[in-house]
C-alpha cells in the first residue's frame, strides 16, 4: 500500500501548491510530475476519498467539468479565464445582493462567478 500512499500525498501536494481549483485531469498533470506513473483512476479515486474526508470540497461551474480545492477556505468567489479556461479565486465578495430581492423575499446563500481574461492572457493578445 505504499505505493497508494505516495501517490494520494503527490495529490495532496498538487492542492498544496495551488489555491487554483484543479480538475481531475488538472490534478493529473501535476501529481504526475510528483509521482511519476500515477493515473486518473487513481486521481478520481483519491478526489473521492479527499473529498469524503472534507479535505477537499467541489467547485462547480456552470457548463465547467468538476473541479476541486481545500476545504474550509473562507468565503470566495471564482474568476474563470475565457482565454486558458483556468479558474482562480477571487477574495471578497459582492456586497448588496440583498437589495436585488423582491420585497419579502430573504437571501440565504448565493453564487458568484466572475468571467474574463486572467493576467497573462490579457497581455497576450
Ligand atoms: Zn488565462
Ligand atoms: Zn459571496
Amino acid at each position: 500500500m505504499q505505493r497508494n500512499t505516495s501517490q494520494r500525498r503527490a495529490i495532496q501536494s498538487v492542492f498544496e501548491r495551488t489555491e487554483q481549483p484543479q480538475t481531475p485531469s488538472e490534478v493529473l498533470a501535476i501529481a504526475q510530475t510528483l509521482a511519476p506513473g500515477i493515473g486518473i483512476a487513481t486521481v478520481y479515486r483519491a478526489l473521492k476519498e479527499l473529498t469524503q474526508e472534507q479535505w477537499l470540497v467541489i467547485v462547480e461551474l456552470p457548463g465547467q467539468p468538476q473541479r476541486y480545492e481545500r476545504a474550509g477556505k473562507h468565503h470566495h468567489h471564482h474568476f474563470h479565464c475565457q482565454g486558458c479556461g483556468q479558474v482562480f479565486d477571487i477574495d471578497g465578495c459582492a456586497r448588496g445582493l440583498e437589495k436585488l430581492l423582491p420585497a419579502g423575499f430573504k437571501l440565504a446563500a448565493h453564487e458568484v462567478v466572475l468571467y474574463g481574461q486572467c493576467a497573462t492572457c490579457s497581455t497576450a493578445g
